[in-house]
């Protein structure tokens, strides 16, 4: 049986010996040798007993007392003031995030296909995404009746892969909508120098990314324009709700007439725009959550750099790749590749089995890549489609669509809903992690499952 102590002089000749990793190894495998044993699956004790994660959204009297205000205040519609809960939040998250302007917007959807329109793409331009996304980021781009063309992903981060972007170029391409998956950032140095060197514009999809920071900079203040979601298991979150930010004056000008009817803030009805207005009370519950958001946020990423440290010890289960230059994470998801070999083949579905009757909910989170859904068949045969675009570039299109590590990814990947459970205490974190090493260690045993 192993030590459940390692002395000091262990460590420290263990150190000296320059294998300060293996005695952090040791340290680390205590809690498993606690609650070792048989699998719960099979009858043991498990390892997370009568435990509750942190509930989300977050609530407290502070909220509910915001939106009593309002309901009492008559004011429940930005256009009935100029200096309402809109405006307020809206000066609020582009300080946050170090961006000059803000537009609230309904939905993260919204927010996006605000973007769209507000730099003229339509109908015969394409815009390269990603396939592993919320069905809102190809919505939007279908909304202006332009092109989504999907490229495939890097393996080990889930992010989409620059290389397969560059090759989806052509002369339609007009911009980039690189998504921040999980909330932690897409290699973004390598998106901007893509659209640097083709002229693109770039729109960050950092729906699930708030606060996050890369390279100095807050997400969604990296490309031309950032969009975020505050529907209510975001990390920010008012039910439904989203916000555009971004530096450029004019082009935030104009993101503010598309949204607002295609009425500018002087009152001209200047352009086409749908109606996609914040209204007050999903402004007013997300301005009285910014005292403790920041709190929040470092939690969050206190917790997923525990869980990453402690699951170096399980070969099996590989965290979400980081790029160079990531300083934090939103951890909306925390995210791992589950390697079945290290497993000795169980399938992820038996894995997942035997780690929730430990207590430990993983998830697989999104089934198939959105090149798989029936959408592709919608729109390649639509009569819209079918005007806009050649018989060529519809069928040419299809075939692009393939996206095989983007299928990898959805086989084997498993996640932690993270917005509630990594505002729980280390203590928690150890539960996941022990949860996993302890099925790591009875893998033998999976194939009875
Ligand atoms: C949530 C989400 C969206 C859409 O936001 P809604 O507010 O639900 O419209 C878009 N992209 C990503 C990556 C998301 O997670």
């Amino acid at each position: 049986m192993r030590s459940l102590k390692v002395s000091r002089r262990r460590f420290m000749t263990a150190a000296s010996a320059g294998s300060l990793a293996a005695a952090a190894k040791t340290a680390r495998a205590r809690p498993v040798v606690a609650s070792a044993g048989r699998l719960a699956i099979l009858g043991g004790e498990p390892v997370r007993k009568n435990k509750r994660w942190p509930d989300w959204p977050h609530v407290d009297e502070a909220m509910v007392a915001a939106v009593a205000k309002t309901a009492r205040s008559g004011i429940w519609c930005r256009i009935q003031t100029t200096s309402g809960a809109v405006a307020a939040f809206e000066a609020k998250f582009a300080e946050l995030l170090g961006a000059k302007f803000c537009v609230a917007t309904g939905s993260g959807t919204q927010s996006l296909h605000t973007c769209v329109e507000a730099m003229g793409i339509g109908p015969g331009d394409e815009v390269i995404t990603s396939p592993y996304t919320d069905p809102g980021t190809i919505a939007s781009i279908l909304a202006a009746r332009a092109l989504p063309v999907l490229a495939d992903l890097d393996r080990e981060s889930f992010q989409l892969d620059p290389a397969d972007v560059e090759k989806k170029i052509n002369g339609a391409t007009k911009a980039l909508m690189p998504v921040h998956m999980m909330g932690q950032p897409c290699d973004m140095q390598s998106m901007m120098s893509i659209a640097g060197r083709h002229g693109l514009r770039v729109i960050e999809d950092a729906c699930q990314a708030h606060l996050a920071q890369h390279g100095g900079k807050r997400l969604g203040t990296i490309g031309d324009v950032g969009c975020f979601s505050f529907q209510s298991s975001k990390t920010l979150a008012c039910g439904e709700g989203g916000a555009i930010v971004g530096n450029d004056e004019a082009l935030m000008d104009a993101c503010y007439t598309v949204h607002n009817h295609g009425t500018s803030r002087r009152g001209r009805t200047e352009v086409a725009g749908p109606k996609y207005r914040m209204n007050e009370f999903e402004a007013a519950i997300l301005l009285a959550q910014m005292p403790g958001l920041m709190e929040r946020f470092e939690r969050r990423n206190r917790n997923a750099a525990h869980l990453t440290a402690r699951l170096r010890d399980c070969p099996g289960i590989v965290p979400q790749k980081l790029y160079a230059g990531t300083e934090s994470g939103s951890f909306y998801l925390y995210a791992m590749t589950y390697r079945k070999e290290h497993f000795e083949g169980a399938s992820r579905g038996t894995f997942l089995k035997a780690l929730a009757a430990e207590g430990v909910d993983l998830s697989p989170y999104i089934a198939q890549g959105l090149h798989r859904e029936p959408w592709i068949d919608h729109i390649v045969n639509s009569k819209i489609y079918r005007k806009m675009y050649s018989p060529e570039r519809l069928a040419r299109y299809r075939d692009e669509c393939a996206c095989p590590r983007c299928d990898a990814v959805c086989q084997d990947l498993v996640m932690l809903w993270a917005s509630g459970p990594l505002l729980g205490s280390t203590a928690d974190m150890d539960d996941v992690a022990d949860a996993i090493l302890k099925v790591y260690e009875h893998r033998s045993e999976l194939a009875s499952i």
